[in-house]
């Protein structure tokens, strides 16, 4: 058979020819002395991208939501956050059994799109101070809402929440592994999208194509106390000069493509939505990931998402079932405009 397409997730980049070169020739330090020039180089140039004093280097988005959560609660606080958000899906859990911190929901009700919270829809599920209740710590949101369909927050709400939780007296973290997204799809810098939050996270192995790593980017003080207990869990790494060379390479080549990613992924929403298996509408791709909803002829005729993944598999198309009804795709670094068009046909013919 033809080389499978993968439209599983933008993890599944590689390093460019290019970016590895650029690791090759990489001075390298040891960073947990402080020593490494490359890793210095991109926490300075991150910080100064975002607008805050500092970042840390760390080994996965999953370490920087911890590191953030490590930060600014201790055991017993409460989070709150969207039932859907990647830190209670997808992190084992982490929140509680390492940071001992509970989850209150905030929904998503009175907003248009999924895994938008509203300043309202955070006062009530704040609770009052009582001795009955946890203490409410940290608030995070997520830019772009990954389980949400990749959606961006809009602006005026994105500040508006985040004053709001900020007057509350809650830290605010965003989980910004797909920050880039969110920025190149707005048209706004990083430093707007992060004026309103105290940390954010963001991912250089998704869309930019590192083989390895996360920032966590805020003030000096967070960001120290994160360095601390990064290297309490396991994260203080060595020569990672050359993993931070991939990150300066990658802010410095593939921020700008990142449209090119959008518009694919408008144009396979597009295509898919004429397709009798689909049921979904494709102007709610707004930037590289597709959750394209089975028909219910679809999974009747067939099966569900888990089913369906494994029959576009076979047919040489990559993706992942996201829930029993719904098919991910996602867009990214590897695939060009040519392969975009070959995934739909042999999804077609399936
Ligand atoms: C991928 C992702 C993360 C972190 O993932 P790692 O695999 O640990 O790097 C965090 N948040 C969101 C929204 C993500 O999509």
């Amino acid at each position: 058979m033809n080389q499978p397409i993968d439209l599983r997730s933008d993890t599944v980049t590689r390093p460019t020819p290019a970016m590895r070169k650029a690791m090759a020739k990489a001075e390298v330090g040891d960073d947990v002395m402080r020593t490494d020039p490359t890793v210095i180089a991109l926490e300075e140039r991150t910080a100064a991208l975002f607008g805050k004093q500092a970042a840390l280097f760390v080994p996965s988005g999953t370490m920087a939501n911890l590191l953030a959560i490590l930060a600014q609660t201790s055991a017993g606080d409460e989070i709150l956050t969207h039932s859907e958000s990647h830190i209670f899906y997808y992190e084992g859990g982490g929140y509680a059994s390492i940071a001992g911190c509970s989850i209150k929901f905030v929904d998503d009700s009175d907003s248009p799109k999924s895994g938008i919270m509203s300043a309202n829809a955070l006062r009530n599920a704040l609770r009052p101070s009582d001795i009955h209740f946890p203490i409410p710590k940290l608030f995070t949101i997520e830019n772009t809402h990954n389980r949400g369909g990749g959606v961006v927050w809009p602006m005026d709400s994105l500040k508006e929440t985040c004053a709001f939780a900020k007057e509350s007296g809650l830290r605010v973290h965003t989980d910004g592994a797909r920050v880039w997204n969110a920025a190149c799809a707005v048209g706004v810098d990083l430093a707007s999208l992060a004026e309103d939050t105290d940390t954010i996270s963001a991912c250089l192995s998704k869309g930019l194509g590192c083989p390895v790593g996360s920032l966590l980017i805020g003030d000096q003080e967070t960001i120290d106390i994160a360095r601390h207990k990064r290297k309490m869990l396991g994260g203080g790494m060595r020569q990672a000069g050359i993993l931070a060379a991939a990150g300066l390479y990658a802010i410095g080549h593939h921020l700008d493509r990142l449209t090119e990613d959008h518009d694919r992924a408008t144009k396979m929403a597009n295509d898919l939505a004429e397709l009798p298996i689909f049921n979904f509408d494709p102007t709610s791709v707004e930037t590289n990931l597709v959750y394209a909803k089975l028909s219910a002829q679809a999974i009747e005729a067939v099966g569900d998402a888990f089913v369906w993944q494994g029959k576009l598999e076979a047919g040489g198309v990559l993706c992942y079932a996201e829930s029993v009804g719904t098919i991910r795709f996602v867009t990214h670094l590897d695939l060009d405009d040519e392969m975009i068009e070959e995934a739909i046909k042999r999804i077609r013919a399936i």
